[in-house]
């Protein structure tokens, strides 16, 4: 009889995926299905960086690479943050990784562990507790909620830290809700950790560069004050459209970087000479590719949200940033992954239950816009037909 560790017992996985499966499914046996459930740009990656990875594999670039990344890669991200963010940070404290989830396995790996308990937002990205439950750490959910725009709020965030909080995760603009946190919370957040030092802070900002309204991003690179523990996440997966190229970066405070550098010695070695070169053509190269994809995001998210406002008993707020809706289902009468599954099935519409997000997503679905405006208008359609005949279970 084989016995795995008992920690893999307790490692979950997106569920999002699940549905994904199940869709692809259905259109192999040939059903037509429109799927917003993917969170994935539906564009290439544009074709000077496809042509600079290939160029790289061309010019012999087949071997390993220093497991903290090419030096002109970390140099650009470097470039990269004091263009965006206008933060001076050393090329030094950056490391490349084979995506964004790598930098928060990493942390989550470091301050992990029976006896700490991790704080992630709930709706949130599924992988945060999942990975915290992995080391055995006891995850803490922070209730993201509809009537703050889907923000944090700091008073809330502040009164979960315990003596055993090791590590706080932040993501604005946030995976599922589209909400971004305004400065103001930031400022409030930053604040009061002033009187938890203990308290490490790994902040998501794998969408950073798609907000809307004119709402600046704001990172929390830009605060001096907990520089000293704050591991900063970001990747090109989104922003140029590269998830299947598995390019990551993080910042790590001077104390941590040597731990995640040796997590990448003893796992992954280094990511692929090509990928780190194409990644160097996205971050040095033209910008343009990036606001036009974002502008396409935007003109999708109104259609969307008008689209689903539309509804009877459905209501969403406008999201500020990233490519999600996270409308309020709940007086459809439906529980949200019920709604989820017979949309699917019987609708041909894909989306997900707001609860594999956490808790706190009970009443709303998740909608991605990364699909075209066509398919958009069609899912809506779709969806309203549906709740027009169909009663809940
Ligand atoms: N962080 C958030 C909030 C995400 O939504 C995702 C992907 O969906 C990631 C990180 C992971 O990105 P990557 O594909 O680069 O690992």
């Amino acid at each position: 009889m084989l016995q795995i560790a008992p920690s893999f017992g307790r490692i979950g996985e997106e569920n999002a995926f699940a549905v994904l499966a199940r869709a692809g499914a259905l259109a192999a046996q040939g059903r037509d299905i429109v799927n917003l459930g993917i969170g994935q740009p539906d564009f290439p990656t544009p074709p000077h960086i496809v042509e600079a990875g290939i160029k790289a594999l061309r010019d012999g670039h087949h071997g390993y690479t220093p497991a903290i990344g090419l030096p002109p890669l970390r140099e650009a991200v470097a470039r990269d943050i004091h263009r965006r963010h206008g933060v001076e940070v050393s090329p030094d404290a950056v490391m490349i990784v084979p995506g964004g989830k790598v930098t928060m396995f990493m942390a989550i790996l470091m301050f992990g562990g029976p006896g700490a308990e991790i704080l992630y937002p709930d709706p949130g990205f599924p992988i945060y507790r999942s990975m915290i439950e992995f080391t055995g750490a006891t995850p803490v959910p922070v209730p993201i909620r509809e009537a703050n725009g889907f923000a944090f709020s700091a008073q809330e965030t502040l009164a979960l830290i315990t003596e055993r909080t090791r590590l706080l995760i932040v993501n604005s603009p946030a995976n599922p809700t589209g909400g971004v946190t305004p400065k103001a919370e930031i400022d409030a957040l930053v604040t009061g950790l002033a009187g938890h030092p203990g308290v490490a802070v790994l902040s998501d900002e794998i969408y950073g560069t798609m907000t809307y309204d004119g709402q600046a991003h704001v990172s929390l690179l830009a605060y001096p004050e907990i520089r000293d523990r704050l591991i900063y996440l970001d990747g090109a997966s989104k922003t140029y459209a590269m998830t299947g190229w598995r390019l990551g970066w993080s910042v790590w405070p001077k104390p941590l970087y040597d731990a995640a550098r040796k997590l990448a010695v003893n796992s992954f070695s280094c990511v692929n000479a090509a990928t780190q070169w194409a990644g160097v053509a996205a971050l040095d190269g033209p910008q343009d590719c990036v606001a036009a994809m974002v502008a396409e995001f935007d003109r999708r998210r109104g259609l969307v949200v008008d689209g689903l406002n539309a509804l009877p008993d459905v209501s969403c707020v406008t999201p500020r940033g990233a490519f999600y809706a996270f409308p309020n289902v709940a007086r459809t009468g439906w529980k949200a992954k019920a709604l989820a599954a017979a949309l699917l099935d019987e609708a041909g519409v894909a989306v997900i239950g707001g609860p594999d997000f956490g808790v706190h997503g009970e009443g709303y679905l998740r909608l991605s816009y990364a699909n075209s405006a066509e398919n958009i208008t069609r899912a809506l359609e779709r969806i309203g037909r549906f709740l027009a005949v169909r009663r809940p279970d």
